[in-house]
């Protein structure tokens, strides 16, 4: 049997060799790709990545034979390339080949300088990354023909021997070192970090150098075709001349490349050069299907093309460059659509911190909420709301916030609260409002009484002074930061509506208000799929008759709040449904336990007994009895659309009149009401009863039809294992998974925060469950759910409304199961049809 022999196994890149990513590496394919267009390329050899694994294994490798083919006294490089770009690799080395007899013949081509200068970098690269010598022994020396020798004698007295002249012997030392970089285990993290499985392999690129120190014009740079922030198309890069390798974007002295008023330019200097670059990258362009950054070296006037890689760029400029690939028919639509990462999407929705200025952090914490503002400090909600009358953007600065914070955070720019977790109730409101939101940021110290904030390293802030909220990155910065607009263009649309030509699941938004209501259908979500009430009563005035149907000693004043609250929520659901005009809207019925209306201070408490003309003592004790020890699992949802039925008949009330109002208007909703957390089947009918009973009444009064449909939130468990019985009832089952989450894992969604980084650190839970769906608890709820809704009524609509619902594990879960529509934060809504596509292709 013929032993395995490495050394054969390298492969000249010439355009028909069998040189494929899996084995030899992207660069190798890439540079494949450019010999076949043509393009200048050195002389290029591929080492598979079998063979660089041998050779890391200590196999010695034939480098005279390698060197053979590139001619007498060859310069080479010897450059990585894993299967993927993203996974890094060991450092470029230049200029292999170079010694003493080299350098004599340099001397004579190219002069002293740029004999003395190529010959220090090669010792400088060997020293530091063959032969792992200190870096402050060999970096930044200039060339010159004393720091060579300087440098020459360095390495003689680190390594006990003089620098190696032999280019056969340079080249397997640089080859063995770049395979062995590769297995340690620094550099594994890193890569697997990033997606490479732990067999991913290393091939290398040797290629003959061209110089781009010496005469005539000589230089190196990089040039691309797109603003790697905007993704416009423009020509952009660096050229410096006397340079080589990627100097051009490191060091001083590099010009334009176009023609520029501020200063010499590529353009100017080689028209010739410049246009055949243009037109190599156009022709990369067209056949790599991509947008490519070109390496360039000018050698005494002529070009070579070294290597080609994707252009870095920002999430905004991912999206120009796919649909404009997909624009010019270089790539399908598909393809347009896999190549833009949906969670990138929610970047676009809002300011961002252009990542190109300066960025002066005091703390980092929770993205709660994405996009940034900027804005004065203020502590409170009255102090926000001030400012917002005074036109002054702020930023509210909380411990936490609570639903009487609703209006101050409706005139903030941007909400930092020091404690809670990514479904606190700052986070769940600012998505709503699609507000930049940092939360759980412990590490500051929050004087409220003093209206000062400490931050880590020390330094203070006091209310008026201004912040930037990064809400992208969890980040508070001092003063401001230079921001990106949003980018909801033309392009933007056009990718979300191929979108919507190949998935199969349908996206709803969770929206309380009408500007929320707006925001879905300027995101172009296809109905409303959670309206929570209870938000609508926050306002000042409603919140006051509120109060006083909360205090009602009986039915018959509670009834008389309730009269007045009827004509508001009507209201409510009338400009719902005008702006959702033939799209359907799910309205829940009020959830939460009603202390959460009453105010928290005694302040509060002395006023409301103004408000109410009653005494403060009994308000108190009012407030007082109102109070549960666990109010999350006391009377709220339904129980108190049971125990409370009133309040229940007056939204149905509401709802039914509104319809009938939009019907008169010309248009047709068929409104879908809601009831929250039910865990049993008699809730179910004791509801619907009176509701029917409401809907007859309304028919009757009004003399006019309409249709309802009634559904089940499912948020606790045995709603989800009794989802059988409980469909019988049920025209749809929606899936709450904030509570659902909740009480599966016995977990405050509230407090989960305090100890959820402890958890996920420790590999309690993979992930924080309130922020990606937890598959394997809360998703076979989901099933079993789903299943046994569906046994008893084969049309039944399932969907999620949970805060899960915007995420794209959550969807494929959600499409996997047959569900029929997600329903997420407006603000999510374009990630959620994306994300949608990606799954249906
Ligand atoms: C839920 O519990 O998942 C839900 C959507 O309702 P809320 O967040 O209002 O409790
Ligand atoms: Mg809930």
């Amino acid at each position: 049997m013929q032993k395995y022999d490495p050394i054969a196994e390298y492969t000249d890149v010439t355009p028909t060799a069998q040189i494929r990513p899996v084995t030899h590496g992207w660069r190798a394919k890439c540079l494949q790709r450019l010999v076949r267009l043509d393009l200048p390329v050195p002389r290029t050899v591929a080492l598979p990545a079998g063979t660089v694994k041998a050779i890391a294994s200590g196999l010695t490798v034939d480098c005279h034979g390698i060197l053979s083919h590139f001619g007498a006294d060859p310069l080479i490089s010897v450059r990585p390339s894993p299967e993927n770009p993203d996974w890094g690799g060991p450092a470029t080395v230049l200029n292999i080949g170079m010694n003493a007899a080299r350098h004599a013949l340099l001397v004579k081509t190219h002069g002293n300088d740029a004999a003395d200068a190529l010959y220090l970098r090669f010792v400088q690269s060997y020293a530091i990354h063959v032969a792992r010598l200190d870096p402050d022994m060999f970096e930044g020396a200039q060339p010159s023909a004393q720091a060579l020798r300087d440098a020459l004698r360095a390495y003689a007295d680190e390594m006990d021997e003089p620098f190696p002249e032999d280019p056969a012997r340079q080249l397997a030392e640089v080859l063995r070192s770049m395979a062995r970089a590769w297995e340690g285990t620094s550099a594994r993290l890193l890569r697997q970090a990033k997606g490479a499985g732990p067999e991913a392999g290393l091939g290398l690129v040797v290629q003959q150098m061209a110089q781009g120190i010496g005469q005539g014009i000589s230089g190196s740079g990089v040039m691309q075709f797109v603003d790697p922030v905007t993704g416009h198309p423009q020509v952009t890069g660096r050229y410096l001349g006397q340079s080589q390798g990627r100097d051009a974007l490191r060091r001083q002295g590099a010009i334009y490349l176009t023609r520029d008023p501020r200063g010499p330019s590529l353009e100017d200097l080689a028209p010739e050069i410049f246009a055949d670059l243009v037109n190599h990258g156009t022709a990369c362009r067209a056949r790599l299907r991509e947008e490519m950054q070109i390496e360039f070296t000018i050698e005494d006037g002529r070009l070579a093309v070294l290597d080609a890689v994707k252009v870095q760029r920002s999430s905004r400029a991912a999206l120009k460059i796919a649909v404009a690939l997909a624009d010019d028919g270089i790539i399908s639509r598909a393809e347009a659509l896999l190549r833009v990462e949906p969670r990138a999407l929610s970047e676009l929705l809002h300011n961002q911190v252009d990542p190109r200025g300066p960025r002066d952090r005091f703390v980092k914490a929770i993205a709660a909420s994405p996009g940034a503002a900027t804005g004065r400090i203020v502590f409170s909600s009255a102090a926000a709301q001030a400012s917002a009358a005074r036109g002054e953007p702020c930023i509210l600065v909380k411990r936490e916030t609570a639903p009487e914070d609703i209006r101050g955070m409706h005139s903030a720019a941007g909400v930092l609260t020091e404690r809670g977790g990514v479904t606190s109730h700052a986070a769940v409101i600012a998505r709503g409002l699609g507000l930049p939101c940092v939360v759980g940021a412990s590490d500051l110290r929050l004087d409220a009484r003093e209206k000062k904030l400490t931050a880590p390293d020390g330094r203070t802030f006091r209310e008026g002074d201004i912040i930037t909220v990064d809400g992208t990155a969890g980040e508070a910065l001092a003063g401001v930061a230079d921001l990106l607009p949003p980018a909801l263009d033309d392009t933007f649309r056009r990718l979300l509506s191929w979108a919507d030509d190949v998935r199969d699941i349908g996206v709803r938004a969770n929206a309380d208000t009408p500007a929320d209501a707006q925001t879905a259908r300027d995101f172009e979500a296809q109905g409303i799929g959670l309206c929570r009430t209870e938000h609508m009563f926050f306002d000042e005035d409603r919140l006051v008759v509120m109060r006083e149907m909360i205090f009602a000693d009986t039915a018959k004043d509670r009834a008389a709040a309730l009269v007045r609250l009827l004509p508001m929520q009507r209201d409510d659901f009338v400009q719902l449904f005008d702006i959702m005009r033939g799209l359907p809207v799910c309205i829940r019925l009020l959830d939460p336990p009603l202390h959460e209306f009453l105010p928290h201070s005694r302040e509060g408490l002395r006023e409301l007994a103004e408000a109410l003309d009653k005494p403060l003592s009994d308000v108190t004790r009012r407030a007082e009895a109102l109070a549960e020890f666990n109010p999350m699992l006391g009377m709220r949802g339904v129980r108190l659309g049971i125990v409370l039925p009133e309040i229940y008949d007056m939204q149905a009330q509401a709802i039914f009149e509104a319809t009938i109002e939009i019907a008169r208007r010309g248009a047709t909703v068929v409104p879908e009401i809601m009831i929250p957390l039910v865990s049993a089947k008699r809730e179910v009918e004791l509801v619907k009863t009176r509701i029917d009973a409401v809907a007859a009444k309304v028919r009757t009064k009004s003399g006019m039809d309409f249709d309802y449909k009634l559904g089940v939130m499912v948020e606790t468990p045995r709603a989800a294992l009794r989802a059988g019985e409980i469909a019988q009832h049920a025209a749809f089952l929606s899936f709450g998974t904030n509570d659902l989450t909740q009480m599966t894992y016995g977990l405050s969604r509230d407090d989960a925060g305090r100890f959820m980084n402890t958890y996920v650190q420790q590999g309690v839970f993979p992930e924080d469950p309130f922020h990606v769906l937890d598959v394997d608890g809360v998703g076979e709820l989901l099933h079993i759910g789903a299943g046994r809704g569906r046994a008893t009524r084969g049309d039944l609509t399932l969907s999620i409304c949970g805060e899960h619902g915007g995420h794209p594990e959550s969807i494929a879960f959600c499409r996997k199961a047959g569900f029929d529509y997600v329903s997420c934060s407006p603000y999510r809504v374009p990630l959620a049809r994306l994300a949608a596509a990606h799954l249906a292709l």
